[in-house]
């Protein structure tokens, strides 16, 4: 996807802050953090949203979230605790449509989300 914002992190044709890259994954800081620790977990495939999703593309999801695990280890709040979000479509507030996983942490959060 050319015009994809998130793509083009992946590419490096835009700067971001970068917090871990590996073959199928890429994660970066969210530019209007929500909590002390606000990182987005994507996958380096574009992909719109969960609903666009194929069986293929199980696999990068579930790693997104042992991406989230070894993140939130390195950010110490794996014991405090985290979320982990994929928002998607309207009423969830899906603002880019490039599947992210939002992690989250750092401090107490409310149930259920607003
Ligand atoms: P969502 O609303 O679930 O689609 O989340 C999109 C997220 O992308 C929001 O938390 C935004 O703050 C974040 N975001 C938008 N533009 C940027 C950017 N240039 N760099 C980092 N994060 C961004
Ligand atoms: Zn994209």
């Amino acid at each position: 996807m050319s015009d994809c914002l998130f793509c083009k992190f992946v590419r490096r044709e835009v700067r971001t802050k970068v917090v871990h890259e590996d073959e199928s994954c890429f994660a970066f800081e969210d530019i209007n953090p929500k909590a002390p620790v606000h990182i987005l977990i994507i996958p380096k495939k574009h992909i719109d949203s969960i609903n666009a999703m194929t069986s293929e593309d199980e696999t990068v999801l579930g790693h997104l979230a042992s991406v989230a695990r070894k993140i939130a280890n390195e950010k110490k709040v794996d014991q405090s605790g985290y979320r982990a979000v994929i928002n998607t479509g309207p009423d969830a507030g899906q603002s880019v449509f490039h599947v992210h996983l939002h992690l989250l942490g750092g401090r107490p959060m409310a149930w259920p989300p607003g």
